[in-house]
């Protein structure tokens, strides 16, 4: 395994029913990169980042983060499926934003950002709090820590459930398409947000996102993703302008 290797994805099954989503999956992102997944809808993108956030589990194979199992667990040399605690304490390195926000609607902004380092990380409320003003600073929402997600608009909470992610001070950022559900003039402030993140933390990033420019702003690899599997991949220059497989090709003339 290389040092620098924060995910290992080995031999990943994924099935619903009949349909078989991720098909023996391997891929591997090092640590402080910015990965992005194309691939047309359907095709497994969310489904990875689930499984990554342990929102779903994988039916084979196993996933590693930071070289630990995410759903297995070594006893007496043997694998097994991981318990609640082993869970727990590998995906505190891990957060996730979605593209419908998913915001304690009975929470305030702040309580929203502070909830899961007071109960998981066991903070301080002071601690927490002032956590969360200097990412509510990053995000340019300062003045609205006593709002709930009802009163702002859909850029305005996309950005608290940012911050809401960075306060647990994961090494990896999951963003599934954190634009698509957007007014379109909302969604420039958003992806400068993630451009200011990708610049200025040495985050990891894996990113399911439409939006091209973005990706090739802030990529350092784009992995093409279809048939639940990666097909190929590369540094943006050449994945958006010359890429190897037709089928990449197809997609991006479709979206482009
Ligand atoms: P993408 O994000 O690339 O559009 P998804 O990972 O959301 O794709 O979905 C991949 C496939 O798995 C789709 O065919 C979808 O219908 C199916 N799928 C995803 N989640 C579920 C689920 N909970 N139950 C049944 N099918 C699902
Ligand atoms: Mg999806």
């Amino acid at each position: 395994m290389d040092d620098g290797e924060l995910i290992r994805f080995d031999k990943v099954t994924k099935c619903f029913g009949a349909h078989t989503v991720l098909d023996s999956l391997d891929f591997t992102v090092s640590a402080g990169r910015h990965v992005t997944l194309i691939g047309p809808s359907g095709s497994g993108k969310t489904t990875i980042l689930r499984l990554l956030m342990t929102l779903t589990k994988p039916d084979e194979g196993t996933i590693r983060v930071g070289g630990r199992y995410l759903t297995h667990e070594e006893r007496g040399g043997k694998l097994v499926p991981a318990g609640e605690k082993h869970v727990r304490e590998v995906r505190k390195n891990i957060g996730m934003v979605f593209q419908q926000f998913n915001l304690f609607p009975n929470m305030r902004v702040m309580r929203n950002i502070t909830e899961a380092p007071v109960q998981v990380l066991g903070l301080s409320r002071d601690e927490a709090e002032e956590r969360a003003r200097g990412l509510l600073d990053l995000v340019g929402l300062t003045s609205h820590a006593d709002k709930y997600p009802s009163q702002l608009s859909g850029g305005q909470q996309q950005r608290v459930a940012i911050a809401r992610a960075l306060a647990m001070r994961p090494q990896v950022l999951l963003l599934d398409e954190v634009t698509s559900a957007l007014d379109p003039e909302l969604v420039t402030g958003v992806l400068d947000v993630l451009r200011d993140i990708a610049r200025t933390t040495d985050i990891t990033m894996l990113c399911v996102t439409h939006e091209m420019n973005f990706a090739r702003d802030i990529s350092d690899e784009v992995l093409m993703f279809d048939s639940g599997r990666v097909i190929e991949s590369g540094p943006p220059q050449k994945m958006f302008t010359d890429p190897d497989h037709e089928r990449t090709q197809q997609f991006l003339s479709a979206i482009l």
